[in-house]
């Protein structure tokens, strides 16, 4: 049958529905891949927060991940029993594991560094000296006066980073937890660059019941401003053969990384998702640029990169 339409209508027709097309599939923003992030956390093992999304970044998004940990983690000792026969040192005593717990520490953090893919580290080696939920306490007694936000404004200037990953400062957690997330803000806020997205983390449960609560502590010394909109990793997507594989085997390693960190190790298939807000550094763009990278993450979930498909990608 003859088509009743003229070639030249017909072309116009298809370029239409052509261009609908691509523009329906086009992203809003470009991904920012490949994307550089820096970590901040107070203690060897808080890494463990965003650990599948890190690994996802490294290995299906080409990215770069740097990690900076401002304390030695001395403090952790008094959960060290089960790990004093692995190591041969009496670390649940107060003196001795506090002098052989930050190089044990260290070298599970590159243990675990190592799962995630985490290219360069840097430490502080600021004292961890008790638990407090005091972030002033923190700041004023436990770490060098004048030490760690230079650092982590020299970091910053030197890493070109597009995120900055930190532990969102809840009322309950970690003086520690709240000064080195503060900290991080400060420094990127005064960074007069471009500047990384800041964003806090809580690991948690899927469960209805357990929404995790975005009211950060209330300080007037320590302003901050959360974004609403909160972005997640689904730790439990499933691949690989018969999909049998998940990021939990991935988090769980880095759990089991650090051995000398006792109670830590229960924490082993106890939250299935990574969730985080912005942390305002005064930027307009934060939203969609963190949203280009988690759309770029949940279209890579399923299909992790075999070590042929990397390449040269994965530093170790
Ligand atoms: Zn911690």
């Amino acid at each position: 049958m003859k088509n009743p339409l003229p070639i030249a209508v017909r072309t116009a027709l298809l370029l239409i529905v052509f261009c609908g097309l691509a523009l329906a599939q086009s992203p809003v923003a470009p991904a920012p891949v490949p994307v550089r992030v820096l970590i901040v956390v107070a203690h060897p093992d808080d890494e463990f927060c965003f650990a599948a999304t890190v690994y996802e970044i490294t290995h299906n998004l080409g990215g770069t991940v740097d990690q900076l940990v401002i304390t030695n983690g001395e403090g952790g000792y008094r959960y060290s029993l089960l790990a004093e026969s692995y190591y041969g040192v009496s670390l649940t005593d107060e003196a001795i594991g506090r002098a052989a717990l930050p190089e044990i520490r260290k070298r599970e953090l590159l243990d675990a560094g190592h799962v995630l893919g985490i290219a360069n580290h840097f430490f502080l080696d600021e004292r961890d000296l008790r638990y407090t939920q005091d972030i002033d306490e923190v700041l004023r007694e436990h770490w060098h006066k004048g030490v760690v936000l230079p650092e982590i404004e020299r970091r910053i200037a030197a890493g070109n980073y597009d995120f900055v990953f930190t532990l969102f400062p809840t009322p309950e957690t970690h003086g520690g937890h709240k000064a080195a997330t503060l900290t991080a803000l400060n420094a990127v806020q005064q960074f007069a660059g471009r500047k990384p997205i800041v964003l806090g983390c809580q690991a948690t449960r899927s469960a209805a019941e357990a929404q995790p609560s975005w009211k950060g502590f209330q300080s007037p010394q320590h302003p901050f401003s959360v974004l609403p909109q909160v972005f997640t990793t689904d730790r439990t997507v499933k691949f690989g053969f018969r999909n049998a594989l998940d990021y939990q085997i991935i988090v769980n390693w880095v759990i089991t990384a650090h051995k000398s960190q006792g109670a830590y190790q229960l924490d082993v298939n106890r939250a299935d998702r990574e969730q985080f807000v912005i942390l305002q550094n005064g930027s307009t763009d934060e939203s969609t640029r963190t949203e280009a990278l988690f759309r770029a993450l949940a279209e890579q979930a399923a299909h992790p990169k075999s070590l042929a498909a990397l390449g040269s990608g994965v530093r170790h």
